[in-house]
This record gives structure tokens, sequence and C-alpha cells, in this order.
């Protein structure tokens, strides 16, 4: 057991509202999901969800347990999550993780943290009253925390990649698993990234943190390798390429630099692009014309309503970045 208990993320707000205040955020396809296996263990308090159709297994303890009609609902919760994660992964992105459940937390909205460890950990926290609308339709938090489990643990100065790999990918999962619509996707990407661009006098990705930085400066950098991806590749590969063949060799159970990933990504890809990209951003602001490129990909907001035109020149490389 490699316990590092470091907090890697720590999500309890709306992911704009997380974003916008930076608050605490130092934050089967169905088939498999459908038809879940849940093996009651003498421990009351405890039961393994089998996660996709490899059999990869959430071990769930609660430290006060619930009463059946919630515990059937964070059972739902935790197999929604994972259904989005492992559509986008091909599989759930780790063979077992352990999952803790604090129930009634005293906190508006569901939380959660991911720790790097044999077998990684999540802890999650559920509010008081916590509906199916709350759960299964209005979450972010376990998403994020489960894309944490598909890459390794990069310690604190590439906290960036970790959290900008997570926001970026959590909506795309989602959308690709038919739980929320690309037109929301890209109207937060539209209101919010620009907060994760660099303030006067800020360095690099490695060298300047803060919350937007990390948060949404994470995020544009995802988003522009997966452009850039598609762009060498004529939008026959993206980051999701990359992103599959790293968690195919490492997961959160393991510390990496960060080039080992990047290169696994640029391999699968018959790129550089990734590479290249930190070489580029990492020591020095990369600030890119944010409007412009909404115009490109053909994203037009109004009331925090996303609208799309389809003869935009980069509208195909935005449609193939959230299909399944
Ligand atoms: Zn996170």
């Amino acid at each position: 057991m490699a316990a590092w208990g470091k907090l890697q993320c720590h999500g309890t707000m709306r992911r704009r509202d997380a974003l916008k205040w930076g608050a605490r955020t130092t934050t089967l396809c169905g088939l498999a999901a459908a038809s879940p296996i849940v093996l009651t263990r003498p421990a009351a308090a405890r039961e393994a969800l089998v996660l996709d159709d490899r059999g990869a297994v959430a071990n769930l303890t609660y430290a006060v347990e619930p009463d059946e009609t919630t515990r059937a609902l964070v059972r739902r919760w935790i197999l929604k999550s994972a259904e989005a994660v492992t559509t986008y992964y091909g599989r759930f992105p780790v063979s077992e993780v352990a999952i803790s459940v604090e129930m009634n937390a005293g906190r508006r909205r569901a939380g959660g943290k991911a720790f790097p460890d044999d077998p990684p950990q999540l802890q999650l926290s559920v509010p008081p009253g916590a509906d199916e609308k709350a759960l299964l339709i209005d979450d972010w938090v376990l998403v994020h925390e489960m894309v944490h489990l598909a890459f390794p643990y990069l310690g604190r100065r590439h906290l960036w990649m970790a959290e900008g790999l997570a926001v970026y990918v959590e909506p795309v999962a989602r959308i690709m698993a038919g739980h929320m619509t690309a037109e929301r996707m890209w109207a937060d990407f539209v209101d919010m990234m620009p907060r994760g661009l660099p303030a006067e006098g800020d360095g690099g990705y490695d060298e300047t943190g803060g919350w937007a930085r990390t948060y949404w400066g994470g995020a544009i950098f995802c988003l522009v390798c997966d452009i850039r991806l598609r762009q060498a590749t004529d939008n026959e590969k993206g980051l999701r390429d990359a992103l599959i063949a790293v968690n195919r060799e490492m997961n959160f159970s393991r510390r990496a630099a960060l080039g080992e990933p990047l290169a696994i990504g640029d391999a699968a890809t018959g790129t550089t692009v990734l590479t290249d990209a930190w070489k580029e951003m990492r020591a020095n602001p990369y600030d890119p014309d944010l409007d412009r490129l909404w115009t490109e990909l053909g994203v037009s907001l109004t009331a925090h309503e996303a609208r799309f035109d389809d003869t935009a020149p980069l509208a195909a490389i935005r449609q193939a970045i959230t299909r399944a």
C-alpha cells in the first residue's frame, strides 16, 4: 500500500461556483452498469459494486449506515458516474477503488476527494436530503473524482494538469454517456475559461498556481491540446486517444513525472503535441485569444445558452471532441 495520503482534489460546489470562488478546491457503456452486482458483506455498512464488464469493483464503506432508500440512491450515483467515465475510457480506469461515504455531511452539495493509493481511494460526502436531482442530474463532482483515477499522481507542481484534465474530461465523458448536453459544456467553457488565462506578471503553468490557473488554465491546456491533436491527425485522434493510452499503462495508484504520461499520449497519437505544448507553456504564460477560438469552433453564447455554427472552420473538430 503506497499511502501517500495527499489530497488531490476537493469538490463541494457547483462546477461553475467552485471555479468562480476558488473555494477550497485545492477539487460501459450502460450495459455493464445497468446490471450491478451487489455483494453484501458481513459488515452491514460495506458493499461492493461492479463498475464495468471487466469486473472493476468499488468497495464501499459508510461511516454511518444510511436507510435502504438512500443507500440505493448512492449506489445509482456511483454507477451512473462510473458509466460516464467508462464510456470515455473504454473501461473503468482502475480495477479497484475504495470509496468511503459520509452521509448528512454539513454541506449543501455533494463533495468528493481523491487520494492516490493502491487501490486509490475516494471520499464522498452526501448532504442532508440529497435526492435524485442532486446526485443523478446535477452532480459533476463524482465524475470529476473518477477522472483523477485514470491518470498518475503528479504532485503539487503539476496539479494544473491533474485538475485541468478532470475539469475538461468530466463534461465530455458525461456528454458521451448521454448524461448532459454539449451546449451546456460549451456554455460553461465560454463562461469560465477566461478565468484560467494568465494575469499580469503570471508565469507559465509550472510556475503560477492559484485556483483559476490550476482548474480553468489546466482545462485550456487540455482543450488546446485536443484541437492540436485533431489538426495534426486529420481529426482522426484527439486527447481521448492519448488519455486512454496513458490509462492502459498507469493510473492513480502510482506517481509519475508529467513527461511520462505526455510521452505515452504522444506515442499513441503519432505526434509530439502534448510534450511540445508543455514545453511551450510550462515556463511562459500561455495567453490565447479565446474569443477568436470560440468563433473558429463555431460556438456563441446568449444568456448562457450556447449556439453552434456548423460552417465554422473548426466545427468538425468541435463535434468530434464530444462524439462517443
Ligand atoms: Zn480534482
